[in-house]
């Protein structure tokens, strides 16, 4: 028995799996309300025949096939609040929601494994568990199905493996995979500082937070410049810098919304701690008013392979796919929460990048332009996931 005796069965399943993706496609969710899209991978998995647990918004396929190793593959399902521009003509049908990380191709490729390794039980044996997560943009899914109880619900696997689609770093067809740290952590944070308004002409009167912030805005600057090894990874950008609403008014506050990328968790801890000082710094150096206030969101953890398991899979990926379709990939600034149910488990994982895009093609996920083109994108998606598997499961 080879993978090929699972993937052969390709060409039976890929009229589905096509239509599936258009139809995910034109019918984007936010993260955490994908109602629609749970459904459809629920009925499907049970039309496999797959038990299916629902559990904190996500849902799990289970299929037992006898004796052997429990592997858990995983995909993502929710779209960003981007109005698609893409021409595509199955674009979304929904006002100012997208698809733009490709989580549609994601479900599909998931969805498309589900059914060939059901069709196929002869040629591997053990636990199949294919995960399907919401809210991985908003770091909330993994950690959802997490505190709602999946680790008790479905059984520990051995090994958990994922994969993102990009529209750049490998073409349609190849994939792109390292072992060690392959995306960095993020975090976000929301920083409210406070000042005294006044008329614009009297600015004697005031504390202005719209200095005050500009003054936070190039002092977060030094963190990585001055504060970092430079043989550190880090970044800190401000994305956002929101205060008053008139040429003549000193407002009362301003909010920055901060992003953080790290590489190490000590690194991000660093970086966080930077932040509250240059701040705090800031403000009394202003004589703001008040303490500045601090609010953290979107925590994700560092995706990082594991050795073993990963060289596992790459050797598996170069047997089956040849060794030209598959690349030792960089470090990603990018941010997963992936890790999140693999490190609940205590499971080692490996996750890495199939290409969606044409050769040479710089197209960044989140941006309105977003089009994986549909093949090889998601045959390959497909066989690299059960490649992958294969490599466990196989006979
Ligand atoms: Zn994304
Ligand atoms: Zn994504």
């Amino acid at each position: 028995m080879a993978v090929g005796d699972i993937v052969s069965g390709y060409d039976g399943i890929r009229e589905k799996q096509e239509a599936l993706y258009v139809d995910l496609h034109q019918h984007p969710e936010l993260s955490m309300e994908e109602e629609r899209t749970r459904g459809i991978i629920a009925d499907k998995l049970r039309e496999f025949d797959y038990d299916v647990v629902e559990v904190g918004g996500g849902v799990v396929g289970v299929l037992e096939n006898g004796d052997g190793p429990t592997v858990m593959l995983r995909a993502d399902f929710d779209a960003l609040p981007i109005q698609e521009d893409t021409g595509l003509e199955y674009s979304s049908t929904v006002d100012g929601v997208m698809h733009a990380c490709g989580h549609d191709s994601h479900v599909a490729a998931l969805m498309g494994v589900a059914a060939l390794m059901k069709d196929a039980t002869d040629a591997w044996s053990g636990t199949l568990e294919v995960l399907f997560q919401p809210g991985e943009e908003t770091a909330e899914g993994a950690q959802s199905m997490v505190d709602a109880g999946v680790v008790d619900k479905v059984a520990k696997p051995d090994v958990m493996l994922g994969q993102h689609v990009f529209c750049s770093v490998v073409p349609a067809g190849s994939v792109a995979i390292k072992p060690g740290p392959v995306l960095s952590t993020g975090t976000s944070v929301t920083v409210k500082v406070f000042g005294t308004g006044s008329h614009g002409s009297m600015p004697h009167l005031s504390v202005d937070p719209v200095v005050l912030a500009s003054s936070i805005v190039m002092r977060l600057q030094t963190i990585v410049s001055r504060e970092l090894n430079p043989s550190e990874f880090g970044v800190v950008t401000v994305g956002s810098v929101q205060a008053g609403s008139k040429a003549n008014v000193i407002p009362f506050d301003a909010t920055l919304k901060i992003n953080i990328r790290a590489y190490d968790e000590d690194v991000r801890d660093k970086i966080i701690a930077a932040i509250e000082r240059i701040v705090k710094a800031e403000c009394e150096a202003a004589r703001s008013p008040k303490e500045p206030e601090f609010s953290f969101s979107d925590r994700y953890p560092l995706t990082d392979n594991d050795t073993d398991v990963t060289a596992r899979v790459r050797e598996a990926l170069e047997e089956h796919l040849g060794s030209d379709r598959v690349q030792e990939a960089d470090r990603f600034t990018a941010s997963e929460d992936f890790s999140v149910v693999a490190d609940a488990f205590g499971t080692p994982y490996c996750y890495w990048i199939f290409g969606g895009g044409q050769e040479g093609e710089e197209m960044p996920n989140h941006s309105p332009f977003f089009a994986p083109v549909q093949q090889p994108t998601l045959q390959t998606g497909t066989e690299a996931l059960i490649t992958a598997a294969y490599a466990w499961l196989g006979k």
